[in-house]
Order: structure tokens, then sequence, then C-alpha cells
């Protein structure tokens, strides 16, 4: 459901009619050139698209309002091949909807030491217009990204894919529909917050459901997709032998299928990016949905537990950051300690609904019900697995009254020193950086919430350029966090999102 072939970025040059047709032509042609190598490159997920060299006030204006309105456009590639007086840009950058980055790069590699003239200099003076160019975004105080260096580099190249991906995620999150099923789970604060500064700073709408609207679409499904959805279990999992066509507990299987039919249902019908339950309120479910929403996740939905629609956007927006690269997104909640002399670490799960997506790749995640300890229902079916190995980012955004913070920690995600035979749930076990008690004190200075975005392909690269796309705090935890400094900087911090409302 994440397609990211849908969407293209403008590579977009600027000039001025000074230097002649020749040399705007010369220009044009390098742009061409540069635009077509980007969209070639491994590291672009997205199509990179000319756009004709834009020399007048007029000309930059009409190019951005048409981004503003092109759906499929997530943003623009700037660049200054000559000079373009930065006056030119300020209506239409003032007007600019869309995200942009601004690449500082030169056509020419290498200076040609023997046949350097004024010609050869008056076309490649990126180094110079493009400081005129960026002068005008600060002065302005437009959030854009900065990427330095050769174009032809793999670095540079890299630098612009991360940037894109998060511009992907941007695009996704415009117009997209959260569904909540219930309300939030009572006396919980974190997960709650201001829906309608989310939608005016995010772009995202929740939408609130009567359980009791699930519940039909589940009354609604018919057999035909209920034995379809039970194949599909047989195929992929390694299903308990109770579960199976004969066990005794194969009608709960059935049960949990019409489940994921239902769900799958209505968040198809109603054009839904991401969800969220409540073990709460299931009035009319027979299970708390485990297995259907690994398996949503799993094809590209957010997800939160517990009315946390925060999380789930973000579980969304992380999805499409990492579409098509190795590595999973999943809703995550630090669970348990392990203290040890070897390392303390965090036991990550949840009561049920983590994305296959992590798993360690090659074993068939284990497909069994068991009781669930709270939610007075009937025992959810779950799929049972170790998530993979390797660095890994969970990530979280809180609403702090007069805005929002996202905070971030690096962790290494490692195998479990033993064996966990009785843990019914999947799981992964980390390591986070730079230590544990750095890192959960640094977590919870910054009220970070107990339930993260999870993921080992989006790296904090991605995450940055988000956060400056949607204007909102980012933090990050990692190798170099010192504690006291970290403290300092939130509180530098809240002094500059305040200040900035007024400047
Ligand atoms: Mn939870």
């Amino acid at each position: 459901m994440i397609d990211l072939k849908q969407y293209e970025v403008w590579f977009v040059t600027g000039s001025q009619h000074l230097y002649g047709p020749k040399t705007l032509e010369q220009v044009a042609e390098h742009s061409k050139e540069i635009a077509a190598a980007l969209s070639a490159s491994k590291h672009f997920p997205i199509q990179v698209v000319f756009k004709p060299v834009l020399t007048t006030p007029n000309a930059i204006s009409e190019l951005c309002l048409e981004a503003n309105s092109a759906k499929n456009c997530i943003g623009l590639i700037t660049w200054m091949h000559t000079f373009s007086p930065a006056k030119m840009w300020i209506a239409g950058l003032t007007m600019l909807k869309k995200p942009f980055v601004h690449l500082h790069t030169q056509y020419n590699r290498e200076i040609p030491w023997d046949e350097i003239d004024m010609d050869f200099m008056n076309l490649n003076q990126a180094a110079h217009g493009d400081r005129e160019f960026g002068f005008i975004g600060s002065r302005l105080r437009l959030e854009r990204k900065v990427v330095v260096g050769y174009w032809q580099d793999d670095e540079v190249q890299r630098e612009l894919g991360v940037w894109a991906r998060a511009a992907s995620a941007w695009a996704d999150w415009q117009g997209a529909k959260v569904a909540r099923f219930g309300d939030n789970m009572r006396d919980v604060a974190v997960t709650e917050g201001d829906k309608v500064q989310a939608q005016i700073q995010f772009g995202y709408d929740v939408y609130g459901y009567g359980v009791g609207d699930l519940v039909r679409a589940v009354n609604d499904t018919s057999n035909a997709e209920t034995n379809q959805m039970m194949q599909a279990y047989l195929d992929e999992y390694d299903v308990a032998a109770v579960l199976r066509l004969g066990g005794e507990r194969n009608p709960s299987l059935r049960e949990g299928a019409r489940i994921e039919v239902g769900m799958r249902n209505f968040l198809a019908s109603g054009n839904f990016k991401a969800f969220t339950t409540t073990f709460e309120d299931l009035h009319g479910l027979a299970q708390l949905p485990g297995l259907a929403v690994q398996r949503l996740m799993r094809d590209g939905y957010g997800f939160g537990a517990e009315g946390d629609w925060k999380t789930s956007a973000l579980v969304r927006a992380m999805k499409v950051m990492a579409a098509g690269l190795p590595g999973g997104v999943s809703f995550m909640e630090d669970y348990t300690y392990h203290f040890s002399a070897n390392g303390d670490k965090v036991l990550g799960a949840h009561m049920l609904e983590i994305c296959e997506s992590i798993a360690k790749p090659g074993a068939k995640p284990k497909l069994d019900i068991l009781p669930l300890s709270i939610g007075g229902k009937a025992d959810p079916l779950r799929l049972i697995f170790d998530a993979n190995t390797g660095p890994a980012i969970g990530a979280s955004i809180m609403d702090m009254g007069q805005r929002f913070r996202m905070v971030a920690n690096i962790v290494d995600v490692v195998p479990t020193d033993q064996p966990l035979p009785k843990l019914p749930v999947a799981r992964a076990l980390w390591l986070p950086r730079p230590n544990l008690k750095t890192a959960a004190a640094a977590w919870i200075y910054a009220g970070g919430a107990h339930h993260t975005s999870f993921s080992y392909a989006v790296t904090a690269e991605h995450l940055h350029d988000f956060a400056e796309m949607a204007g909102i705090e980012f933090i990050l935890i990692d190798e170099k966090t010192r504690v006291h400094e970290f403290v300092e900087k939130l509180r530098w911090n809240d002094l500059y999102y305040h200040l900035f409302k007024g400047i």
C-alpha cells in the first residue's frame, strides 16, 4: 500500500538573463544531466524531474505555485549554477508550501588549471551564487536542508535520497486519515494530545469511531474472505496444532481471521493509512486484535495501541521513509529491563502488536493462541518471533502542551541471553546508546513516551529531516549523549521554540 513511485521531486535551477542565451542553454543542459544522474542514483527512491531554468521573479513564483498544487511533487531540489539575484526568489519561496533542499554543488568537479578563463568562471559560479540564495533562505527563516558536495559523489546523492524519503513521508501525511477504534486508554497522559494542532502542524486528521462500527464490519465479512485469510495464516506461519483444521481451538483462528478481514475492509473503504485500538473498548469483538494488527502493520498501516494516534501516525511515516529498504518498522514499547554486568538491556515488546517486518529473517513466526492477562476477552491470536539484530532507532512524538517534540534513541538489538520459552509475544532485546543509564535518563527528562516507532531502516538523519519539515523539535540520544548537556539543550530548545513563534 506504499508506493513511492507515485512521487517526484523537481530539480530547479536559478540563473538570470545577464549571461545571454548561450550560457543559459548550457546551464539547462547541465541541470538536465544532474537531474538525470540523481534520478538514476540507487539512493533515490523517486523520480527527479528537470524543470526549465528560472531567470525571472515571475517564473520563480509560477513554479512555486505549480509545485504547491502538483499532487505528486513532494518538494524541490534547488541549485544556483550561476548567480541568481535572490530578491527574485522572495515571492516564490514565501508562497512555497512544499519542502525544499538546497544542493550546493558545481557542474565541473575540478578547476581546469591550464584552460580556465572568465567564461568558465561565469558558468561555474555556484560557489557564490548559492550563497546569495542561502542568504534569502535564512533571511526568510525557511526550513530547508543544505547538502554540499560534488553531485556525482555517493555521499551527496545519499544525503539527497534521505531527504527525499523524509519528504515522501511528509507528503503522505498531508490529508492522511487515522482511524481510532475507541478512545484513549483511561488516565494515560502521553498518548493524549491536541488533535487540532496536530492537523494544523502535521496535515493528518484523526477520526474517532465507536468499536461497534468495527464490529459491524467484522460481522459483515463473508465466509469466502474468512476462509482465504485462514489459508494465508496456514501458508505463512508456523501455526500451533490446536489452531489447525480439526484442532480444538480452530474456531478461534476463524474468529481472528474474521476480525482481520473486517478491519481490512473498514480501513480500505475509509482510505485510512493508520489506526489505533484499545483493550478497554472491545464490546462485540471476541478478541483483542493482535494478529490482525501485526499483519496490517506489515502491509504498511501505522498503528498505536491504547488509542495512541501520534505513534500510529509516526509508524506510518516511518514505513513510508523505509519503503523498499531492508529492515522494518514496528510499533514498540520499552517493556522490561535486564540489569547486568555485561550491559543493561531493554526488552521491547507489547501485549501483542509487534510488526513482523522486524522479525529475524529466515524463521517463520509462530502463530499461537494464549491467554491475555488484561482486557477480559477471549484468548487472542498472536505472532511470536525474535526481532532481527543490529542497529535500530526508536522514536516518539509527544505533545508538550505548547508544541510537539520528537525524541529518538539509537540502540543495538542483540540476541536474547537465553531462549524465552514462556514469553508469549514477539520481542526485541537491545542496548541503548550510549548506555541504558544515560539513555533512559535523557529520555525521561525529554518526556519521551513509553510507546515508540521502532526501525532498522530509518535513521536519525531521516527523522531529523522529517522533523524540520514539520517544524518541530528533534532531539537525539546516541553514543555522544551526556545527560547534563542534554538537559541544557532541552532548556534552550524550550526557549527557542517559545520565541520562534514571535520571530
Ligand atoms: Mn502500550
